[in-house]
């Protein structure tokens, strides 16, 4: 077996609540699945309410004594745990890869969220508020404070690097956390809770739970105890956490959604280049990314060439076992993610026309696929795959490309490829999308720069410079002069 290196014995499956593990309060476990061989790797204790109610009770018991730690003693522990995660790259690489599939050659994971640790150890410096003279006799105040207890509740799809996404910042601004791991990929935010005992955290500021989205993720969203939740998922679980914090407690809520990413290919570009980086775009995770640009339109003129040069490079991938260095494409996650890409597969086959790839009939694997003349309403175009699956259809006119990619209810990312600087800046202003690559599309991102969706993709924004934001509230303090000031 190829992942023998990995003892499958020393992984860690128990909940972290107080910096302690334990088992489930219930005893229920749930099974880990690597996808290559749907061989079963770990049986994960699976969180119940009272779990979640013991872990939250845990993070507000530990949230004064963090909040009024400081910047830089709250910074020590996160340089510390930024240096346990760059030792542990190849075990976190190894479990990742169980859990997800993806190939390991293309774990760059442990590298970001290190990065994220170390920068935010620093970044707590900038919670600043502002001062104001404005009124008679008073020196009025604005202080950022943490929210107290919040809730960060991931995906499957790059669990480390969210993990790190959000914790990293959530813990600078002084909040204290619980959180849930996806279902479908526990292991290295089980792994991270060990590293975060061995770095020495209080107890209680971090609490780890794996299990469902119920019920351990809806006790979160509708826990009067939690004052914040970052979430990244699906849209329609986005929907119901919305729903249990209006009628729990109004806790903030911070969502990072899904999306149906277009890019436009206009005569003038760089067909070759857009080829190669669109396909990467769709194929890379098994096209389980949520900015994976699932639709494409390019101009009727260089159709012909564009798709022929796609239609290369799709068959060039390696599929096969993804602990092996040269497979490029790997399983998708699971069985109920393959089933829902053969639905998709299926419209595809009624609405438009297949012309590469398919489900490739083998395990969890789906080749790259491309459909041609879909009609903009087919569910294949309106939905999200999260597939290695793309639409490519044609357009003759500025306008009708741009009308084409922003008839949809998702808005995360947009792409578009000309040579032309006003067009590029036009098609930019006009396109409804948190990020607009130009001659560039995903996964290419700025680290620096915000993160987040337009319209049903999300509310918020993460990213280096913003996401402290996101975990803080604005106060004002109104300090009136005994005398005249
Ligand atoms: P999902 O919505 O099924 O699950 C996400 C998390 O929510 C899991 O931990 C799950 O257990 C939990 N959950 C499920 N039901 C819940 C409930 N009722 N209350 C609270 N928590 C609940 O999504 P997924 O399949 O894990 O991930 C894929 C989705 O995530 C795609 O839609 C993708 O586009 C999106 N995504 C978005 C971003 C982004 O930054 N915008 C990044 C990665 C993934």
């Amino acid at each position: 077996m190829a992942y023998a290196a990995v003892d499958l014995k020393s992984i860690e499956t128990r909940l972290f609540v107080n910096n302690e593990f334990r088992p489930s309060s219930s005893n229920k476990t749930f099974e880990v699945v690597y996808p290559y061989t749907k061989e079963v790797v770990a049986q994960v204790q699976e969180a119940d309410i009272k779990d979640v109610d013991d872990a939250v009770a845990a993070a507000n018991a530990a949230f004064p004594a963090w909040r009024d730690l400081g910047t830089e003693q709250r910074g020590h522990y996160l340089r510390k745990l930024s240096q346990l995660i760059l030792e542990s790259n190849d075990d976190l690489a190894k479990l990742e890869t169980l859990c997800i599939g993806r190939p390991i050659t293309q774990f760059f994971d442990a590298g970001l969220a290190a990065e994220y640790f170390r920068y935010f150890a620093d970044a707590g410096w900038s919670a600043q508020g502002t001062a104001s003279l404005n009124t008679p006799d008073h020196l009025n105040l604005t202080v950022k404070q943490p929210f107290g207890v919040v809730a960060l509740i991931i995906p499957w799809n790059f669990p480390l690097i969210m993990f790190a996404l959000k914790m990293a910042p959530a813990l600078a601004a002084g909040n204290t956390v619980v959180l849930k791991s996806s279902e479908k990929a526990p292991l290295t935010s089980l792994y991270m809770a060990k590293l975060i005992q061995k770095a020495g955290f209080p107890p209680g500021v971090v609490n780890i739970l794996s299990g469902h989205g119920d019920p351990a993720g809806s006790a979160l969203a509708s826990h009067m105890g939690v004052r914040g939740i970052s979430f990244t998922g699906s849209s329609a679980t986005g929907r119901k956490i919305q729903v249990a914090s209006a009628k729990s407690n109004m806790k903030h809520v911070h969502m990072e959604l899904g999306g149906k990413t277009p890019a436009i290919v206009f005569p003038d570009a760089d067909v070759a280049s857009a080829a190669a980086q669109t396909q990467f775009s769709i194929q890379f995770n098994s096209g389980q990314i949520c900015v994976a640009n699932s639709r494409i339109y390019v101009h009727e003129s260089i159709a012909e060439q564009f798709i022929k040069s796609f239609r290369e490079h799709f068959a060039a991938v390696k599929m096969g076992d993804p602990m092996d260095p040269t497979t490029t494409h790997g399983p998708q996650v699971d069985m109920i993610q393959y089933e829902r890409i053969k639905e998709y597969l299926a419209i595809g086959e009624k609405d438009g026309k297949l012309t590469a790839g398919g489900d490739a009939k083998d395990g969890l694997f789906v080749r790259p696929t491309v459909f041609e003349d879909v009609p903009e309403d087919s569910r294949l175009m309106q939905e999200e795959v999260f597939g290695p699956v793309v639409a490519i259809n044609t357009f003759s006119t500025e306008e009708e490309a741009i009308a084409k990619a922003n008839n949809s209810e998702f808005g995360l990312y947009a792409s578009v490829f000309t040579k032309d600087i006003d067009r590029a800046v036009r098609v930019s202003k006009a396109l409804d999308a948190g990020t607009v690559g130009v001659n560039c599309t995903s996964p290419t991102g700025a680290k620096d720069c915000a993160f987040g969706g337009f319209k049903s993709s999300g509310t918020g924004r993460e990213g280096l410079l913003h996401s402290l934001d996101s975990f803080l509230e604005i106060k004002t303090i109104l300090i009136k002069a005994v005398a005249r000031l």
